[in-house]
């Protein structure tokens, strides 16, 4: 049979393993399962550490078998097989019923994966997947001690071990490799940047033999992968440059004057530069693609609005993407008191020469989406503001400019171009984000994006106060926290009280990747997250008794959740109880305090964007991060960097870096098929800026790849919706 990298793996490995691989790890065809790498390496002679385990954990342990005892069973049919294995510090109990325990003998070492139990106050794994370790080859013991032991990303369906194993059949004796593979990186590339061949860097990335054939192979690997996703970017950048837009040059006299002329405020010198960047870069016919980033409270809408009153000023439509109907809510209502009668052409007192804003959500009854729609296909509707609901089919534009998306990290890749799509030429696009975004990270989502950052808060702002509240440690600090509290209520502010869910049955939040980002330490036997439900009536009833309290959360009907936050806005409550739903762009300046419940179930970034809720009038702002985990913990010291700094950059980093920590074996062992599995956003940034040069060189010819079909290949293999996936992740 002769082999090639699109061989599908049922033909090499049978359809019984080959089946799961698909399925479970989205392993198809040979090129899947070579680029399928170890998560790590393990080395016989190394003990795991059978003392650190936790239960709940699922893990995969090295380890020896000590003892082995069979007995019948007394209450059903059937033996009970004990084995006790051991790694040099710990023991631990593995527990099979009605095993054939043949290959189980003291002495032999294996792997075991399970998640672990405990009976009677040892450790256990109830038929755990095991893998005993196969000795036949090894030339001496030390060799074998020595030797490093791929652990594969691998699934429930396929362990580490049935990975390893096919990869031997696959790899075959040593010189297969080298036929099957042609290396698509061109010589020159590999010479300049000192690169294995790519048969070589495979062969050791699957079966090294020391830690320095490990590194030198995933350089080269890294290198594909960065290569490839900037071929695929720089390839787009010239798509994109032979479809030109529509450019939208500023008018006087229209919508942006008027806007101008009824802001309650002076813009910051920052909103005024980036505005004037956005002014000129949409009046060119190469569609405008551009970030701005700029802490919470920076004042991005304002900057935002101004652009799309350009934009209707020059005849087009502006679209303004919200992640939550409670922004897009707000965003509409903002929008249309600045806009005043301008905003409400059609209207008794509206102005003939404005326009309309108008809002369209999943949510909406039937008439008012029906006109809504109506009047966007018919250029009505100058500005539209909505959440996913704009994406959908059906919504058609008269003549779409310019694609506003408010805090990108919530929305994909996939969903910023299907509202893209619908102008009939490619629209302008902003994207605004208060995560702040390391620039490699930016240079490779969106391959030419350019970002604009404001730095400066309005003036007059108070900031925000962090400190963490240790109930565990200091249980006297939480009536304290609820005290502050009351007294910000008597001084006349509002506060927040936010916890990770929202209680009484099943959860599902209107923020859509809630959990995302908190790396859970230990992950065992917690109790469940505090509830909004239960958390507002003992607040009620006990601490915060006398003030009026509400609550706020997804599952709330979208008027309700809009008619609550907006009683909040208007001061007629004094303390909102709420999940995540408030997290994003909610803007009430009255709010001074935020105690935020069970704050170790919230991401680094997450609490973050929370806490820049209470910063955005003139008084000084609080927030609490109340947890039960204790001052030194991971979670703790997590915790800890948050209330120290205000710096948004400093945290996105720390949140990408612990994120990368609980990708430990054990932790997160189900491994998905995707195209960057190498290539690390932090670290590599050197080697991406280079592969970013050589795709611009590459692609710079009128031939294009044509004189690389290996390249060309593994950029057509490329598939983008993984590459999405990821990056929203990173
Ligand atoms: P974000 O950047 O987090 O989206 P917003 O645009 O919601 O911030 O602005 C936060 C608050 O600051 C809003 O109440 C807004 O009206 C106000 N604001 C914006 N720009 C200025 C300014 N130049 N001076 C004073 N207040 C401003
Ligand atoms: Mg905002």
């Amino acid at each position: 049979m002769t082999v090639s990298l699109e061989t599908p793996l049922d033909r090499v490995l049978g359809a019984r393993t080959a089946g799961p691989m698909a399925e479970s790890l989205g392993l198809r065809t040979v090129r899947d399962l070579l680029r399928h790498y170890p998560r790590r390496y393990a080395r016989r002679g190394e003990m795991a550490d059978l003392t650190s385990l936790e239960v709940g954990d699922r893990v995969t342990v090295l380890a020896q078998i000590r003892s082995v005892e069979s007995r019948r069973m007394r209450n059903r049919k059937g033996t009970l097989t004990e084995v006790t294995v051991g790694d040099g510090r710990g023991r631990m109990r593995l527990v099979f019923f009605s095993h054939k325990h043949g290959k189980l003998v003291p002495g032999a070492w294996g792997l075991f994966a399970g998640t672990v139990s405990t009976y009677k106050g040892q450790l256990q794994f109830t038929h755990p997947d095991m893998h005993l370790l196969d000795d036949r080859d090894a030339a001496d013991d030390d060799e074998w001690a020595r030797a490093l032991i791929p652990i594969y990303p691998a699934s429930k369906e396929v362990s580490s071990w049935v990975v390893q194993r096919s990869l031997r059949t696959l790899l075959g004796p040593e010189g297969r490799l080298g036929s099957l593979v042609d290396d698509p990186l061109p010589e020159e590339v590999r010479t300049r940047h000192g690169l294995l061949p790519l048969a070589a860097a495979l062969l050791d990335i699957h079966r090294p033999t020391s830690t320095e054939d490990v590194a030198r192979a995933r350089e080269r690997l890294k290198w594909d992968e960065a290569l490839v996703l900037q071929l695929t970017l720089a390839a787009r950048r010239r798509a994109a440059a032979l479809e030109p837009g529509v450019a939208r040059p500023r008018r006087a006299g229209g919508l942006l004057d008027a806007v101008d002329a009824r802001l309650p405020f002076a813009l910051t010198d920052g909103q005024r530069e980036v505005g004037e960047q956005l002014a000129a870069e949409l009046d060119r016919e190469q569609p405008m693609h551009r970030l701005l980033q700029g802490e919470v409270g920076a004042g991005k809408t304002v900057v935002a609005l101004r652009a799309m009153a350009q934009v209707v000023d020059a005849g087009g439509q502006a679209a303004l993407l919200a992640p939550t109907e409670v922004l897009a809510a707000q965003h509409v209502r903002g929008i249309r008191a600045l806009l005043g009668p301008l905003g409400r052409a059609g209207e008794l007192d509206g102005d003939p020469a404005g326009t309309r804003v108008v809002l369209l959500t999943g949510s909406q009854r039937a008439a008012a989406r029906r006109e809504g729609r109506a009047d966007v296909a018919e250029g009505r509707a100058g500005i539209v503001v909505g959440t996913h609901a704009l994406l959908q089919e059906g919504v058609e534009f008269a003549d779409l400019g310019l694609v506003v998306v408010d805090e990108q990290h919530r929305f994909g890749v996939e969903q910023r171009d299907a509202l893209r799509a619908k102008g009939d030429r490619p629209p302008h696009v902003l994207v605004m984000t208060a995560t702040p975004i390391p620039r490699t990270v930016a240079m490779t989502v969106y391959g030419d994006l350019e970002v604009s950052t404001l730095r400066q808060l309005p003036g007059g702002r108070g900031g925000v106060a962090t400190s963490v509240v240790p109930v565990s440690d200091r249980p006297a600090w939480l009536d304290r926290a609820w005290e502050r509290l009351r007294e910000e209520v008597s001084a006349g502010r509002q506060a927040y009280v936010v916890c990770p869910r929202i209680g009484e049955g099943a959860d599902a939040d209107d923020a859509p990747d809630d959990a995302d980002g908190a790396p859970a330490d230990g992950g065992d036997d917690r109790r469940p997250p505090l509830a909004v439900l239960d958390v507002a009536e003992q607040l009620r009833e006990g601490p915060l008794a006398g003030l009026r309290l509400d609550v706020l959360h997804g599952r709330l009907a979208p008027d309700e959740k809009d008619a609550r936050m907006r009683a909040f806005a208007a001061g007629e409550t004094d303390v909102l109880v709420s999940t995540t739903v408030i997290e994003v762009g909610v803007d009430v300046p009255n709010a001074t305090v935020m105690v935020v419940m069970d704050a170790e179930r919230f991401g680094v970034s997450q609490l973050h964007q929370l806490r820049g809720r209470v910063a955005r009038g003139r008084h000084r702002g609080l927030c609490l991060l109340v947890t039960e985990a204790s001052e030194g913990s991971p979670s703790g010291q997590r915790l800890a960097a948050v209330a120290a700094t205000s710096d948004g950059f400093e945290l996105a980093r720390l949140d990408l870096e612990t994120r990368r920590e609980g990708d430990v074996l054990g932790a997160a062992q189900s491994g998905r098929q995707s195209t960057v599995r190498m290539l690390s956003l932090l670290e590599d940034e050197e080697l991406i800026a280079a592969a970013r040069a050589e795709a611009t060189a590459l692609l710079a010819g009128e031939r294009g790849l044509a004189d690389h079909p290996g390249l060309a290949a593994e950029v057509a293999a490329l598939n983008l919706d993984e590459r999405a996936d990821w990056l929203e992740k990173a």
